[in-house]
Parts: structure tokens; C-alpha cells; sequence
């Protein structure tokens, strides 16, 4: 029987997944590894023109690797088995392997930077040579041109913060998982609407147990916080939920991660200096689309003093809500969501029972396409011949005005047993052209939508909508490229802090009149959303947004300044640079003893070092690209051409910031960002 998953079954086709088992993974990865590793050796041995030809050469060992691994890696996030995360495992292992010998090549990097060096890279494409540039830089920050001493230094230092990084997630999600509190009755849990008690009934179930438990996982905290009238019950759990990993709270000292963020900190910056780099946000920078350090921190400051003086607003109306309704005053730490739900719902009356009825799934996927169509021209059509690997997905084609097929996508919307958690979209396959022959851009686009039930169609939150239209947008970006190399083409090697534009972009045509008007229909008689509700879904958005800005803010302007300030001579304790910022940006006052840090998995465990700032700066081109729209017409074909011209196409082929002002004509501007929170740009 042939293994799908080698190269001469997949070129420039979709993966085959009802034939994809866990044991076709090592054979292919082993076969395609050894062809790309042996087959550059001996182009080198060989003293093969070290040209772009071998840059076209390595692009195809490369992508019969991609091709192989990325049904696995998506199978084992959407349809997990015991022996697929086996063979999963094992693959990954060999890639890293791989990835490590190929960053640290003498002869590989010679040879780039030797093209570099030659009379013909002037006589390549602009995209060419930025091929050849991202290269070079991803060469030197792995340290290929150190002294052999210190490139030993740059492996172990590699190493150790990836150990650190494993155990820094591994002490969150035991701490998490170490702390539950069981109830035989519903007494305690007066307040949590049925769903959220049928959560809780679920995760006693889980534990073998009869009646109701709560547990750390976020949905439950959240339910919590939110909902439970009992205030020492909302106390026990933010204690336990704000204290994991630490060495506060129920569980204090047992998975401390306290010296595991002092010594990332530590070997972060001796990384960064050893690289010839001030400091850890340097060295990151040098991939992003901000151009220096102090940019992010002007950035972030001047949101701040626009944030502070609304956020303080938004705080003292909801104290005076809750002082009103009889609480205690000042509110603590635990009293804050569960006010604010109560202020909410005073203020809007909003509730997702009411609005779902007029988001089913069918209609907001229309909704989508009618935008796409609109915008870009394009068709997306259902071909159900295509063969998946459950019967809730369905594949799409991405047809151009010319009727010519251009991407396509899968989507897997609803929540199963064996797929993870959350929305992301992922690349299938990447536009790439050899010879005549074009191998079309695939993506997949993944959600957990609560599944239909009965004769009731999939019904959205209004939320779920919304991150819809988000991850279409990443797919977006990745089937509208033009661009023939894979490298830089859809959102392969997209600036970090650009990578959200176009999906933060899509998302504000769920909130558009034009597109609720002939979408959000009833599900059962295709009536209209009353203008009243629509009112009140409107005004929702822009509901406490300055007290989540400073939230933001004060994650993000941690993050920077842990990395920017540390002195390895004379480090600070994280915990008093966290309490300094808060001083200076935090309108909601929190207690000595939260560990928030302890478990910021996102820049301790996560690729979000020195980096959580990348949600805003993204957001703020969003929201100015955005204004565009605003000022010729939401659904303004020429407009949408532009986007898809100077943004969309060129994916990571010039500068992000090039392409920006490209689309817009200027460099992006802060005010559309206040306006979307709605602050004053001065
Ligand atoms: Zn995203």
C-alpha cells in the first residue's frame, strides 16, 4: 500500500486524509528528511551553483517536508488518538533536529551569503532578494556567524530557555489542575445561569463524581466570577485562580515559577547580547514591524494617558452602580466581573439567547462570502466530492472574477470531543509555481461552535461571529497571495506584530449595518433584527473598552519592560517592575498577593516574548485601515482591490509597514484606534 503522505502522491494536491494513519508519519518524514538533508550535501560537495537555483531546489525539499507535516500536525490538533500524538511526537522531534542543523550550516549560509555578496543579486526580483535577506538575518540570529565557542554558548542557552519555557507550562497547567472544590447542592452556586451549571455538573462528571465542581480551567473561573452571588465563594476562587504557580494560596510553593521567569529573564538577555543586541526587546524586534524599542514604548505610553482618565470614568460608574445595588464599597478584586455583568446587563439588557436566533451558522457564513465577494470579486463555493476527515467539514473553492479556481479551505467549525480548544486557522499547503504548473494556496480554518441540535440549526453568539470573520481573514491573507515562494507568501513570515491586521480588519463588517440588516435574519421566519436590539448589540461594543485597554496596557508595558530594563548585575524583582506599572497604569486596584506573572504563560511559556504589545500595534493598523473603509464606503470594491493589491497579495514579500503605507498612503495614525475605544485623540 503507498503511504499518502510522500511526495510523489502530494504534489500539487490536497492531502488525502481518510488514508493518512499514524504510521505512514515516520516512514514519509524519514524519506523526505534524508532527501533534503543528503540532496543539499551533495549539491554542495558537488560545488553545485550555489545560485538561486538552489534556493529553488531547497524550496522544494522544503515543501514536500511541509506537505507531509501539515495534515499530521492538523490532524493531531482536530482528530486526536493515542498513537497519532505518538507519531506526532516523534516527527516533531526529527523537524526541531532538522531545523537546528539547517540554522547552524556553515555551507548553507556561505552559500546565501555569497549570492548575496555576487554581481547577480542585482539582476534578481525585489522578492528574490528579500528571500535571500530574511535569510541572512534568520542565519545571524541563530547565530551561524559566532566564533564556535559562543555558537555552543547560543545552543545551550537555546536549549535551556526552551526546558524553561516547557516547565514554566507544564507548573500552570499542574497548578491548575491541582485545585477543585466539589458542592452536592446548587445551594453555593446560586446566580450561575443553567449552562454554566451544566459546566460544572460536566467537570464533576469528569472526576467521577456526582453534583457540581468547579475548577480552575478559564470557562469555570470565569463563571464564577461572572455569575456566583456568593461573595467568599468568588473570593476562594480568584485566591486560588490568581496564586497558581506561585508561592501564595492554597497550593503555595508546590509549583513555584517564580526562579524559572528569574532565570528566562537572566539567559533571554545574555541571548540577545551575545547576538550583539542591547537587550532581549532588540533582539526580538528584529523580526517585527516596530522599528525600535522606544517606538513600542511611545506607542503604549501615549494609549495610556488616553486609556487612564476613561478607564477611571468606567470604574467609578460601575462603583456607583454597585453602591447602589447594596454592595460594599470599595469593590474587591472578586467583585469587579460580577458587577460589571449586572451593570451590563442594566445598561444593554443584552443576553446571548436573545441574539442567536439570528446568527445561524448558514446565514453568517453568507455573510462572510457576500463580503469577500463584495470586496475582492471572489466566489467561495462548497464542493462536497473533497474527502476530509470527519463528516462536519466542508471544503470551499476561492474562485476569481475570471472563474478560475485561485485557494481553497477547509472549515471545522463545531466543538468535538477529540479536537482542541479554541479558533485558529493553519496553512495547508502554500502557493508555489513550478515551471507552468501552480500549486494553489490551501488553508484550514478550525472553530468550536456549539454543534446543531436536532431539528435547530448551529446558532452563533455574537462573539462566535465575530471570530469568524476573524480567522477568514487570516485565510484570507494566505489564499488571495500572488506571491510564487513560499517563504514569503500568505502570512509565512509576516511580521508578528502585523500578522492581525487583516484578520482585526475583518472583523468589523459582523458589525456593520449593511451586512446585519440582510444577514441577521430569524433563523426560523428570515424576520429582521429588530433595530432596538441591533442598537443595543452596537452599543455593547463599545462597553467598558477603556478598562480593558489598561488591562492590555499593563500586560503589555510588562512585558517590554522586563525584557528592555533587566541588569544582569542587578536584576529587579519582577514582581516590583508588575507593581511599579500598575501604580502608573491600573485603574482596578489588586491585592499584594496576586501572582499574576506566575502564570503569563503567553511571554513565559508562549511565543509572546517581548511581544504582547503585538495585539495593539496590530489593532491600531486594523482600526486606520479600517477608517479607509469608513470614509469610501464599507463595502467599496476599489477599496477592497487595494487591500487585496497592496496587503493581502504581497504577503511577507516587502516590509509590513510598506505595505501599510502602500493601502493607506501615510504611516499608520493613533486616532482611529482611540476612536474604536472611544477616546480622544488629544
Ligand atoms: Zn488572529
Amino acid at each position: 500500500m503507498q503511504n499518502p503522505l510522500k511526495q510523489s502522491n502530494l504534489q500539487f494536491h490536497l492531502p488525502d486524509f481518510p488514508a493518512i494513519k499514524p504510521e505512514h508519519v515516520m516512514p514519509a518524514l524519514t524519506e523526505l528528511l534524508r532527501n533534503y538533508q543528503e540532496g543539499l550535501e551533495r549539491w554542495m560537495e558537488q560545488g553545485g551553483d550555489a545560485g538561486w537555483a538552489m534556493v529553488e531546489q531547497e524550496i522544494a525539499w522544503a515543501d514536500a517536508l511541509n506537505r507531509a507535516w501539515s495534515p499530521v500536525s492538523h490532524l493531531n490538533s482536530v482528530a486526536d488518538s493515542k498513537s497519532l500524538r505518538e507519531a506526532y511526537n516523534s516527527g516533531l522531534e526529527r523537524l526541531t533536529e532538522h531545523e537546528n542543523w539547517r540554522q547552524q550550516h556553515q555551507g548553507i549560509f556561505t552559500a546565501y551569503r555569497d549570492m548575496k555578496d555576487s554581481e547577480s543579486f542585482r539582476e534578481l526580483s525585489p522578492v528574490q532578494q528579500r528571500i535571500i535577506e530574511l535569510e541572512l538575518r534568520d542565519f545571524h540570529l541563530a547565530g551561524v556567524d559566532l566564533p564556535e565557542k559562543e555558537q555552543k554558548t547560543y545552543r545551550e542557552l537555546v536549549m535551556r530557555l526552551s526546558q524553561l519555557g516547557s516547565r514554566f507550562s507544564e507548573n500552570v497547567i499542574d497548578a491548575t489542575q491541582a485545585w477543585t472544590l466539589h458542592f452536592d447542592s446548587t445551594e453555593r452556586l446560586d446566580g450561575l445561569p443553567d449552562a454554566e451549571l451544566k459546566l460544572l455538573e460536566g467537570i464533576a462528571g469528569a472526576h467521577g463524581k456526582d453534583g457540581w465542581m468547579v475548577d480552575l480551567s478559564a470557562p469555570c473561573f470565569h463563571a464564577i466570577m461572572t455569575h456566583a452571588n456568593d461573595q467568599a465563594l468568588r473570593r476562594e476562587v480568584y485566591t486560588a485562580y490568581v496564586t497558581r504557580a506561585s508561592d501564595q494560596g492554597p497550593c503555595a510553593g508546590q509549583w513555584d515559577n517564580m526562579p524559572l521567569i528569574e532565570e528566562t529573564l537572566s539567559l533571554r538577555h545574555r541571548l540577545a547580547r551575545l547576538l550583539g543586541f542591547d537587550n532581549y526587546v532588540e533582539y526580538a524586534l528584529a523580526r517585527r514591524m516596530a522599528d525600535a524599542p522606544v517606538s513600542v514604548v511611545e506607542f503604549l505610553d501615549s494609549l495610556v494617558s488616553r486609556a487612564r482618565p476613561a478607564a477611571r470614568q468606567q470604574h467609578e460608574s460601575l462603583l456607583d452602580f454597585a453602591g447602589k445595588q447594596g454592595a460594599n464599597l470599595p469593590l474587591e478584586a472578586w467583585d469587579i466581573a460580577y458587577w460589571s455583568e449586572r451593570y451590563r446587563q442594566a445598561e444593554l439588557h443584552l443576553s446571548d439567547e436573545e441574539l442567536k436566533p439570528f446568527f445561524s451558522l448558514e446565514r453568517m457564513l453568507d455573510a462572510l462570502f457576500f463580503t469577500a465577494k463584495q470586496l475582492f470579486g471572489i466566489e467561495v463555493k462548497l464542493d462536497e466530492s473533497i474527502l476530509t476527515w470527519h463528516s462536519d467539514v466542508r471544503f470551499y473553492w476561492l474562485r476569481d472574477r475570471s472563474g478560475q479556481r485561485i485557494a481553497g479551505m477547509y472549515l471545522d467549525l463545531f466543538a468535538r470531543k477529540d479536537k482542541r480548544g479554541g479558533a485558529w486557522m493553519d496553512v495547508c499547503l502554500s502557493r508555489r509555481r513550478v515551471n507552468e504548473a501552480l500549486q494553489l494556496p490551501m488553508a484550514y480554518l478550525t472553530c468550536n461552535f456549539a454543534p446543531p441540535v436536532g431539528e435547530q440549526p448551529c446558532l452563533l453568539t455574537h462573539n462566535d461571529v465575530q471570530t469568524l470573520f476573524h480567522e477568514f481573514g487570516h485565510c484570507l491573507h494566505h489564499m488571495l497571495t500572488t506571491v510564487d515562494w513560499p517563504q514569503v507568501n500568505g502570512i509565512n513570515s509576516v511580521e508578528w506584530d502585523a500578522v492581525e491586521l487583516p484578520s482585526q480588519l475583518l472583523e468589523n463588517w459582523c458589525w456593520e449595518d449593511e451586512i446585519l440588516s440582510r444577514f441577521a435574519l430569524h433563523y426560523r421566519d428570515n424576520t429582521p433584527m429588530p433595530g432596538e436590539l441591533k442598537g443595543r448589540l452596537l452599543r455593547s461594543r463599545s462597553f467598558q473598552k477603556a478598562l480593558f485597554l489598561v488591562r492590555q496596557l499593563e500586560y503589555a508595558l510588562c512585558d517590554l519592560h522586563l525584557h528592555l530594563d533587566y541588569d544582569p548585575d542587578n536584576p529587579a524583582n519582577p514582581l516590583d517592575v508588575l507593581g511599579e506599572i500598575r501604580k502608573s497604569v491600573a485603574v482596578v486596584p489588586v491585592p499584594e498577593w496576586n501572582r499574576f506573572l506566575n502564570g503569563f504563560s503567553h511571554i513565559f511559556g508562549g511565543g509572546y516574548a517581548a511581544g504582547y504589545y503585538s495585539y495593539l500595534w496590530a489593532e491600531q493598523l486594523a482600526a486606520d485601515a479600517w477608517g479607509k473603509f469608513c470614509a469610501e464606503g464599507s463595502l467599496d470594491a476599489k477599496t477592497g482591490d487595494a487591500l487585496r493589491r497592496e496587503i493581502l497579495s504581497v504577503g511577507a514579500s516587502r516590509p509590513a509597514m510598506e505595505s501599510f503605507v502602500a493601502f493607506r498612503g501615510r504611516p499608520p495614525e493613533p486616532g482611529p484606534l482611540l476612536k474604536s475605544y472611544g477616546l480622544k485623540e488629544t
